[in-house]
């Protein structure tokens, strides 16, 4: 080769052969794949016999004359966990589709001040069953986002349902929206006084099958998908998702940027018929 004076030099040097690495990330990419394809069939399978249960737990609930206490109270227990399990299969079937690029999603004007009633909404129950305070105090009604109503109200109520379980009975978890920073940013901000995240997991909590090995002894247990989950959403809307944490015990923060959208034009209402 020539140096900078333009002089004849030789090089010395070792040749590496990268067939064997090359070869690896193929066969890595290609396991990442039939693992993908695996989830969202096991996702498929296991979603069709809840239909059949949710019907038979309904026909349970609304039988006449209604069920002995006990009975009701184990039909209770078996509707929590049979909701909890519809979550986990959603959540993986989620995950296998967004990967797929296979989640369409409607692209509607959404008043952010909805989206994040409805999610609050969905959590309520929990909140309530785990003491705690919850913080809200509405948004600017003039605040619109551009996307799919169900999926933004799920990605709200997966952070709060997060914050829900992390933190001890009697906590506080604060749900807040407005105007970013950044020019045509909207903001959405989830946080609570439950027991934080070690700095050195804040980065992968996103990450697929992530889960921080520090539990509230809660029976919620989870798969550690909602979070990658959350982010694929988001970022489907493009948007971006953080977590900030001071560490263990600290509480958590979870913070969506999604691009802000102009209120659509109101519908004239149309003139009455004439006779
Ligand atoms: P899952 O809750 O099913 O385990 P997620 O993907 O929702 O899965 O969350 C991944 C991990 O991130 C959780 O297992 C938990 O360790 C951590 N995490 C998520 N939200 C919070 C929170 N609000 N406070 C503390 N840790 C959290």
């Amino acid at each position: 080769f020539l140096d900078p004076t333009g002089r004849a030099r030789t090089m010395t040097g070792a040749c590496v052969d990268i067939t064997h690495y090359v070869r690896t990330r193929e066969a890595l990419k290609l396991a990442d794949r039939q693992k993908d394809e695996f989830l969202a069939t096991l996702a498929h399978e296991l979603r069709n016999p809840l239909a059949p249960l949710r019907t038979g737990l309904h026909l349970l609930q609304h039988i006449k004359g209604g069920l002995p206490s006990q009975a009701d109270q184990v039909l209770g227990i078996m509707q929590r966990q049979f909701d909890h399990m519809v979550h986990l299969v959603d959540d993986l079937l989620d995950i296998a589709r967004i990967r797929q690029g296979k989640i369409l999603l409607r692209q509607d004007p959404l008043s952010l001040q909805s989206v994040l009633e409805q999610a609050l909404e969905g959590v309520q129950a929990l909140l309530d069953a785990q003491g705690h305070r919850v913080i809200w105090q509405g948004v600017d009604p003039a605040l619109w986002v551009t996307g799919d109503s169900t999926r933004l109200v799920q990605v709200v109520g997966n952070l709060l349902n997060n914050a829900a379980k992390y933190t001890p009975r009697g906590g506080c978890v604060a749900l807040r929206g407005g105007e970013a920073a950044q020019p045509g940013m909207l903001v959405i901000e989830v946080a609570d006084t439950g027991i934080g995240i070690p700095p050195d997991m804040i980065e992968h909590v996103f990450d697929r099958f992530a889960q921080v090995q520090q539990h509230l002894g809660h029976a919620q247990g989870g798969l550690g998908i909602g979070l990658s989950v959350v982010k694929g959403l988001v970022e489907m809307h493009g948007g971006r998702v953080v977590a900030e944490s001071a560490g263990p015990g600290a509480g958590s923060l979870f913070r969506i940027w999604l691009p802000r959208a102009d209120a659509p034009e109101p519908v004239e209402a149309a003139p009455p018929a004439s006779s």
